[in-house]
Parts: C-alpha cells; sequence; structure tokens
C-alpha cells in the first residue's frame, strides 16, 4: 500500500461511518467492509454499556471495601455501647454499700419555725457496710434521698421548733451568743472573746441591736467572719 492510501485508511477507519469520499469507499471496496466495521463497533458499544452497567450495579469496589469498613466499625461501637449498657445495668443490680467513709448528711424540715437544719456526720458504726435497703430498714424514719458508698443524704420533717436560733450582742465591748427559744427567751450560749476593737462601726452598731442567726452552721462562719 502506497503511503498516501495508509494515511486515506486509517482515515476510513476512524470515521469509516461518515465518510463519502470516492477514494474511500474505492479502498473500501479493496481493504474493508463498512458492514463489518459497522458491526465490531456496534460490538464493542456493546460490551462497553454491558461492562458500564455491570460496574454501576456492583459498584465501585473500593467504595465498598470502604463502606465495609465502615459499617464494620459501626459494629464495633454498638457492641461497645451494648456492652457500657450492660456494664451499668449491673452496676445499678449489684448495691453499692456504705464503708467507715461513708459521710452522712441529715436533713431536718423543723414545721414550727420553718427551718431546713443539714449536718454531716460520720456515719454510725451500725451503719456500715449496709445496702441502701438495709439502710432503709435502720432508719425507718428517713427518707434516703441520695445513696453511694461516699455519701448518704437522708431527710425527714419534725413538727418541732430547730433550736438553733442564735442571737449575737455586744456586752462589755465582746461578742457575746445566746440561743433563743421558741418563746423568744434568750439564754447565753456561747463568749466569743471578740472585742470590738477591730470591728467596723456598722458591724458595732448591728452587734448593739443585735444579729439573728439561724443554724450552727450560718453562727459558726458569722463568728469567723468577725475574728
Ligand atoms: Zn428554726
Amino acid at each position: 500500500m502506497r503511503e498516501k492510501e495508509i494515511q486515506i485508511y486509517y482515515f476510513c477507519i476512524n470515521f469509516s461511518f461518515l465518510v463519502n469520499n470516492t477514494k474511500c469507499k474505492s479502498i473500501q471496496k479493496g481493504w474493508f467492509d463498512l458492514k463489518k466495521i459497522g458491526i465490531v463497533i456496534g460490538v464493542i458499544l456493546i460490551i462497553a454499556l454491558g461492562m458500564y452497567i455491570g460496574f454501576k450495579i456492583s459498584g465501585d469496589p473500593q467504595t465498598n471495601l470502604a463502606e465495609d469498613k465502615e459499617s464494620s466499625i459501626d459494629n464495633t461501637k454498638n457492641i461497645i455501647q451494648e456492652n457500657i449498657q450492660i456494664s451499668s445495668v449491673e452496676t445499678s443490680v449489684n448495691d453499692e454499700k456504705t464503708t467507715p467513709n461513708t459521710i452522712i448528711t441529715y436533713k431536718t424540715y423543723y414545721t414550727k419555725c420553718k427551718h431546713y437544719i443539714q449536718e454531716y456526720k460520720d456515719i454510725d458504726a451500725s451503719l456500715v457496710n449496709c445496702t441502701e435497703s438495709e439502710l432503709k430498714e435502720k432508719c425507718r424514719n428517713w427518707n434516703i434521698e441520695k445513696f453511694s458508698s461516699q455519701e448518704v443524704e437522708m431527710s425527714r420533717d419534725e413538727e418541732k421548733f430547730c433550736n438553733q436560733h442564735y442571737k449575737l450582742k455586744l456586752e462589755n465591748n465582746v461578742i457575746v451568743v445566746y440561743n433563743v427559744d421558741e418563746n423568744g427567751i434568750e439564754t447565753e450560749y456561747e463568749q466569743t472573746g471578740i472585742t470590738t476593737e477591730y470591728l467596723t462601726e456598722e458591724d458595732i452598731l448591728r452587734l448593739t441591736t443585735g444579729i439573728i442567726i439561724y443554724g450552727k452552721e450560718n453562727l459558726t462562719s458569722t463568728i469567723e467572719d468577725y475574728e
């Protein structure tokens, strides 16, 4: 085949179905059959289409791999979460017990003066190594509001006067604490030894009138403020 004919021949392969050129046709007669080329192209197109559809249906294998990995991670997460749930259920089933280090808070509401008195106490020996239900049995007058091996909180109402009403007064320039009962009768409770020397004029004025304080804890913190 001459060089020029070869060039035309390749041109014909590429555009054989479009070409309407006499030179091409004459060459096609010798070397190619347009129909055959058409069939070959058709077959190639069908195979390519088939591969494309097949590829789309089965999905990208790398994406599948990634999805598989993700789903296995999800499964692991689920298993871990289930384990956490199971262990938390087990903890609540296995009742905690009080220890010698458990701190007990007793909260009493005194209905006559409407005061809440809160007391923190070290645990009594008889209440050590008790579950919540055992503690309920032993302290029937109390409602258990919080229960853990570190701390227990119990509350109850009492139709009484709290008897923790105090009055701070000045006597001979020294702060004295009085206890005030439900009838308003004052009895000396404590000599603080705190003199007016370092007190402000405002404090001295208030102490001269008398400062009423409810609860032992408030009394202690107020005295500390004056010291
Ligand atoms: Zn009270």
